[in-house]
C-alpha cells in the first residue's frame, strides 16, 4: 500500500438560493447543474438558503423552493442551512476584522459615489465613525487574485485596481452576501461550487475573504446563465416565470438540454427521478461551452 497518496476529499456541493421568489427555469439549471456534479462524483449535495436579506426576501418562498427542487428529483443531504441562523458568527467574524485594523466603517452615501466604479478611500482614515449608521469595509491588498474555474478558464482580478475596499457589513445593518458566502462555503466545507456565470465576479472578493480569514477555498465552475427570447437573463428581476410544477418532466428535459446533454426523445415523460438519474450517469462538464450566456427558447 502506498502510504504517500494525499487523502481522498470527499466532494461536498451546494445550491444556494435566495428566497426572494419561487424557483425558475434558470435557477433549476443552476440547481441541476450542481446537482449532477456532485452526483456525478459521488458527492454530496447541500442547500443553503441564503435568507439575510429581509427587505428582498418574499415569504414562503424558501418552502416553494424547497418544493419545487423535491418535485424535480433534487433531494438533498443533510438539513437546510438557513443564513440567518448563521448572524452572530457573521458579526463576530466582522468584528474581528475590525479590531484586526483589516476593515473600517464607512459612511459614504451613494450619492457621494455614483461616479467612482472602484471605492476611493474616502472613510480609510476616518476614525470617528463607528457601528451606528455606518457600513463596513474591508481593506483589499494591491495583489492580482487569481483562481481557476473549471468551465470559464484562469480568471484574474486586481481587486484593489478593479473593485476597492468593498462592503462586508451594510449602513442598514445587513451583513453583505459576499462575506455570508465566503463564510459559509468554507463552514459547510464546500469543495465546489457550480453557480450561475453571473456570479463570477463576486467569486474574486468571496476567495479574497477566505484567504484573509484562513478559510478553505472551494474550486469554482460557473455555468452560462440562461437568457430568455428578450436577450435578458432568468432572474426573478425580469419576472421569470416559475416553473409550473406540473411540468416537471419537461422542465427537467429542457434543463438537461440546456446543460448541453442530449436526452432522447422518449425520456420527455419520463419520471423527474429517472431525468435526474440519466444526467447523473451522462454528465459532462467539459461540454458546457466557456461563455457567460447561453440563450434558450422556453414554450
Ligand atoms: N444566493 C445567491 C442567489 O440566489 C446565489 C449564491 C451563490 O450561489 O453563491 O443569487
Amino acid at each position: 500500500m502506498n502510504d504517500t497518496l494525499p487523502p481522498v476529499v470527499p466532494y461536498i456541493g451546494r445550491f444556494a438560493p435566495s428566497p426572494t421568489g419561487p424557483l425558475h427555469f434558470g435557477s433549476l439549471v443552476s440547481a441541476l447543474a450542481s446537482f449532477l456534479d456532485a452526483k456525478a462524483n459521488q458527492g454530496r449535495w447541500l442547500v443553503r438558503l441564503e435568507d439575510i436579506d429581509p427587505p428582498r426576501t418574499q415569504p414562503g418562498a424558501d418552502k416553494k423552493i424547497l418544493c419545487a427542487l423535491e418535485a424535480h428529483g433534487l433531494h438533498w443531504n443533510d438539513e437546510v442551512l438557513y443564513q440567518s441562523s448563521n448572524l452572530p458568527a457573521y458579526r463576530h467574524i466582522i468584528d474581528t476584522l475590525i479590531s484586526d485594523n483589516q476593515a473600517y466603517y464607512c459612511d459614504c452615501s451613494r450619492q457621494m459615489l455614483k461616479n467612482y466604479p472602484v471605492y476611493p478611500g474616502f472613510c480609510v482614515s476616518n476614525d470617528k465613525l463607528t457601528s451606528e449608521n455606518a457600513a463596513i469595509r474591508v481593506r483589499v491588498k494591491d495583489e492580482d487574485l487569481v483562481f481557476e474555474d473549471e468551465i470559464q478558464g484562469r480568471q484574474s482580478q486586481q481587486l484593489r485596481k478593479d473593485i476597492g475596499d468593498f462592503v462586508i457589513f451594510r449602513k442598514d445593518g445587513l451583513v453583505a452576501y459576499q462575506l455570508a458566502v465566503a463564510v459559509d462555503d468554507s463552514r459547510q466545507r464546500i469543495t465546489k461550487v457550480v453557480r450561475g456565470s453571473d456570479l463570477l465576479d463576486s467569486t474574486f472578493r468571496q476567495v479574497y475573504l477566505q484567504k484573509l480569514l484562513q478559510l478553505n477555498t472551494p474550486g469554482y465552475a460557473h455555468i452560462p446563465v440562461i437568457i430568455g427570447t428578450d436577450g435578458k437573463k432568468l432572474s426573478k428581476q425580469n419576472y421569470a416565470k416559475p416553473l409550473d410544477p406540473k411540468n416537471t418532466s419537461n422542465n427537467l428535459y429542457l434543463a438537461l438540454k440546456a446543460l448541453k446533454l442530449e436526452p432522447s426523445r422518449d425520456l420527455i415523460n419520463a419520471p423527474p427521478s429517472e431525468l435526474v438519474q440519466w444526467g447523473v450517469v451522462h454528465w459532462d462538464i467539459g461540454k458546457i461551452p466557456r461563455k457567460l450566456g447561453i440563450e434558450v427558447h422556453l414554450p
